[in-house]
């Protein structure tokens, strides 16, 4: 009973301060009994919320009885925490059901004014329900930006972890515009209503701009974001019919800050809309900072392209002759110095000149540039031509052969100078398009090059529907073509099948001695790569590469390039592959030199029938003829001009008989006798052929 009049006392001079600001002010005021855990209202709460009696203190689970349910178990802990001692202080917004059943936002801020035992005895403060109306959100009852920013002031003062999320609903104008802005309205109260019965006590969500939402997710790990997410989306499309997108930030790991944190997660909506909708997108600092980058280049090369192509060069690469190595063109690469950033590559600058449309001037600026270059040049290498690659944007535009044309004009180039490269894509189908503006190109002598062949659909194909002069097959199939099988009879069927329709082929991507030298027995037409020089600037390209083809030189000299004993046994096996072939057929296959004699090669059949399993450092007559001297075939030089000449000839004593094709071909870089001699019996053999053959 005492304790009880002490508490009284101890309370009395608050409550009649609390009667005499009372009457003044709007707000509910109240003192706070923590130890008793009453609380006395200065005005008349009960008139417009439900509190059970018509007096002036009340338990604190009498006032949280008018908590929404949505707030209520946060709204407990915090009083919680004042009645453990662990807050002397407090500031809440929630929700409180008046007695007509609506719940609206209240501000209620209290303050410790005395303490026992160190802890909090009695808070003053008060409950307002203006405080918070202008940053409630009319539509749905949430509270808005302002609060969400306020809100994590603390968060980040207190060092707390979460995500941040915003959602927005797919295609919401579209739903406006076509159903009405009722039916939107209805849309957006029902993703908040989902998104707050999932949200748990912690959580929080706040109506933004238009269909978004922000929601804070404290203490979530990812994969509970996720969770989160997806309860969502389903819940949302099956009640609605519509979808809905969410953009995710992880706190504090990539935003320390609100205003940073906000942009990246709308940030990262944008990019969930844009990579196909209904779907969560993390934020990636990494790739925000790449998204970033791009839009610096972007703007720079606009600034670039205005101020007459400052910045942009071009690097000529050496195209050489298969079978010589000599330099007969040149293919010429764009390249750009960003202000800011250096030298940038053109698989970083060429995407954003298409995606902008910038291609077309770039493009046009190549083109001459190139053409002049060309003309220059074609003055010291008169057979001298110049690969100049097109996107596919600048082929779709309708000006474009008046721009290659006006060009050529321009530099007083002959057509036959230039190809053009193309890249092989899905969008080079439209075949009759595409044939009608090569035939146009052609009329002018401009040839048409496919790039990257063999990477893009269907490439094959292409070569009996397009109507092109050269293929450049990618570099991909040349790495590694003397240890792998399958590259090296993609890229031999690709050259003859090529050849067998009169197109060009142009190897690209040539690096290694050893790629070099197993390519140059395919006898594709020209070949590129760092192997024989990389793009160079002008001044350099003349020096390195157009002096010795002036010449008559070619630019790597093979002859003194010497393999590798290591690589050698790595072509050997190559040959292996070969040798093991040729000794399946039923034919002799040898192989002799045409000045010597000597026996390079005999296959296993030969070796059989001759006996001359040791046949090294032999000469072919010896073997053959079992003779000392070089017989009449031996002088034969028929067989020189290219094609076989054939013959028979009897194997003396015996009934053997073999009809003889034989040909001059390169075996090691020296001229050779390849010779096929096919077993037939004498009696088969018309008599007319050998009478002919005398
Ligand atoms: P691309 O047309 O396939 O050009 C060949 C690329 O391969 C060049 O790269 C060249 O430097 C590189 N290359 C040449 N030989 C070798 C080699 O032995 N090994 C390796 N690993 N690479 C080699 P670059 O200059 O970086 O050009 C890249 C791409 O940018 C070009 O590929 C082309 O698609 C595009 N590009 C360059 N200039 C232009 C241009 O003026 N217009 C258009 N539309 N695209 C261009
Ligand atoms: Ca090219
Ligand atoms: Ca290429």
């Amino acid at each position: 009973m005492k304790g009880e009049q002490d508490r009284r006392r101890l309370l009395e001079p608050y409550i009649e301060m609390l009667s005499f600001w009372g009457e003044s002010i709007e707000d509910y005021l109240f003192i706070l009994d923590v130890k008793e855990q009453q609380i006395y209202f200065a005005s008349c709460i009960w008139e417009k919320y439900s509190l059970p009696f018509e007096g002036i203190s009340f338990n604190i689970e009498e006032l949280l009885s008018i908590v929404d349910i949505r707030d209520r178990k946060r709204v407990e802990l915090n009083f919680k925490d004042i009645e453990m001692g662990e807050k002397d202080q407090l500031t809440l917004e929630y929700r409180m059901v008046d007695r007509t059943g609506k719940s609206s936002w209240v501000y209620f801020v209290g303050k410790c004014v005395s303490y026992e035992n160190e802890k909090p005895s009695i808070i003053v403060g008060s409950i307002s329900e203006n405080a918070v109306s202008k940053r409630i959100d009319q539509l749905t009852g949430l509270r808005n930006q302002t609060v969400l920013e306020k809100s994590f002031l603390e968060i980040f003062e207190k060092k707390k972890s979460g995500y941040f999320l915003i959602f927005g609903i797919d295609d919401f104008k579209n739903v406006n515009d076509k159903y009405g802005r009722n039916y939107g309205n209805e849309q957006l109260k029902r993703l908040a209503e989902i998104i707050e019965q999932n949200i748990g006590y912690e959580g929080q969500i706040y109506r933004l701009d238009g269909d978004k939402f922000g929601v804070n997710l404290i203490g979530y790990g990812i994969e509970s974001v996720k969770a989160f997410y997806n309860i969502v989306k389903v819940a949302f499309s099956v009640q609605t019919d519509c979808a809905v997108s969410a953009g995710a930030v992880r706190y504090p790991d990539d935003a320390k800050e609100y205003h940073r944190l906000y942009q990246y997660a709308e940030d990262a909506l944008k990019h969930a809309k844009r990579h196909g909708k209904n779907r969560l997108f993390f934020f990636s600092i990494d790739e925000y900072k790449e998204h970033l980058f791009f839009i610096d280049l972007r703007e720079e090369l606009f600034e670039s392209i205005k101020n007459s192509f400052e910045g942009f060069h071009i690097y000529y690469q050496p195209v050489v002759r298969n079978e010589d190595g000599i330099l007969v063109k040149a293919e010429a690469l764009m390249r750009w110095k960003s202000k800011q950033y250096g030298e940038i590559g053109p698989e970083v600058f060429i995407p954003i000149l298409e995606q902008t449309g910038m291609i077309l001037d770039a493009g046009k600026w190549i083109l001459e540039k190139a053409m002049q270059q060309c003309y220059i040049w074609r003055k010291i290498i008169p057979y001298f031509r110049m690969n100049i690659n097109l996107s596919y944007i600048q082929l779709k535009d309708k000006k474009i052969l008046d721009i290659i044309f006006h060009a050529l004009d321009k530099t007083q180039l002959p057509g036959e100078a230039i190809i053009l490269e193309v890249t092989e894509s899905i969008q080079l189908q439209d075949y009759s398009y595409f044939n009608l503006l090569f035939y146009q190109l052609s009329k002018r002598g401009v040839e048409v090059s496919i790039d990257d062949f063999g990477t893009g659909y269907s490439s094959l194909g292409y070569l009996k529907e397009l109507s092109v002069d050269e293929i450049k097959i990618d570099k991909c199939f040349v790495r590694q073509i003397q240890n792998g099988e399958y590259n090296f009879r993609l890229i031999k069927n690709m050259i003859e099948l090529a050849h067998s329709v009169n197109i060009r082929v142009c190897v690209e991507g040539v690096e290694t001695v050893e790629e070099r030298f197993v390519l140059k027995e395919l006898f594709p037409d020209v070949i590129q790569g760092y192997y024989f020089g990389r793009p160079e600037s002008p001044d350099q390209f003349e020096k390195k590469f157009l002096e010795r083809a002036k010449q008559g030189k070619p630019i790597v000299d093979d002859s003194k390039r010497k393999i590798h004993i290591e690589n050698k046994k790595l072509l050997e096996k190559n040959k292996q592959n070969y040798k093991r072939l040729l000794d399946e057929l039923d034919e002799i296959i040898y192989v002799c030199d045409t000045k010597t004699h000597e026996l390079y090669y005999i296959n296993k059949i030969g070796k059989k029938l001759t006996g001359a399993y040791e046949y090294t450092g032999k000469k072919c007559y010896e073997i053959f003829q079992s003779g000392t001297e070089p017989c009449k075939d031996c002088k034969d030089t028929n067989s020189a001009n290219g094609m076989f000449c054939v013959k028979i000839r009897k194997k003396e004593n015996t009934d053997i008989c073999f009809l003889i094709r034989e040909k001059t071909i390169l075996w090691n870089e020296k001229p050779a006798r390849l010779g096929v001699a096919t077993d037939i019996l004498e009696e088969n053999v018309s008599k007319n052929f050998l009478e002919k053959e005398k």
